[in-house]
């Protein structure tokens, strides 16, 4: 029997063309729910993290403090919200087509993303994907934002580890999926599955894409 695979989609820049962490940062700001200087160390992280070259895990945990304390079913609500006002109407037009070709093939299409889990869950349900893999935050006894992530955080090699659990627990194989991202900080995801393509890529992985022969789309056009 053939081994069957999954298409794996990043969110950031490669199914729509903006950071979309950026954008809830401004939407907070403009709804006065951050200040100022919130919203700015925000966007030096959205800039870093583009350029792989920050500590993630101390980023997430820097951002997620102004949450702490916050109910996880507000932020669900509130991110849903944002989704639809500013998120919905960016999906690229590429993208929306390679979601259709693969799920034509039988092949389920995944989010897979560092985002929050109510931003994956809610670009899942808007564009037609089948599932998504992405940050979940704990909290308390009363439902609360604690300031811990569910490990392993889903960036880097977590990327990988994640969309390689969920493709066991279905009978499917990394070996046969695809994965589309912009970034250089998912090389590690790119180099697990079989058929790894990369979309309007920053600069680094343009380098790696040519020296490896990797297709280099742009879903903007
Ligand atoms: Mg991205």
């Amino acid at each position: 029997m053939v081994a069957k695979g999954a298409a794996f989609f990043d969110l950031d820049r490669t199914l729509i063309a903006e950071n979309s962490g950026l954008l809830y940062a401004r939407w907070e700001r403009r709804h006065g729910r951050i200040g100022r200087g919130t919203m700015l160390r925000g966007l030096v992280w959205g800039g870093l993290y583009h350029l792989s070259l920050i500590d993630i895990d101390k980023a997430y945990r820097s951002a997620l403090a102004h949450y702490v304390g916050t109910r996880a079913d507000e932020l669900d609500a509130r991110t849903a919200e944002f989704f639809d006002a500013e998120v919905r109407a960016r999906l690229l037009p590429g993208a929306q087509r390679a979601i259709a070709e693969h799920r034509g093939r039988g092949e389920p299409a995944v989010v897979l993303t560092n985002s929050s889990s109510w931003a994956a869950e809610a670009a899942q349900r808007a564009w037609g994907l089948d599932d998504w893999l992405a940050n979940r935050f704990t909290v308390d006894a009363e439902g609360r934002l604690d300031g811990e992530i569910e490990p392993p955080i889903c960036y880097g090699e977590g990327k990988a580890t994640r969309a390689a659990v969920w493709c066991e627990a279905r009978g499917l194989t990394l070996a046969a999926s695809t994965f589309y991202t912009d970034s250089y900080s998912d090389l590690g995801m790119l180099e697990a599955v079989g058929y790894p393509v990369v979309v309007q890529p920053d600069p680094r992985l343009r380098r790696v894409a040519r020296k490896r022969g990797w297709p280099i789309l742009d879903w903007r056009a």
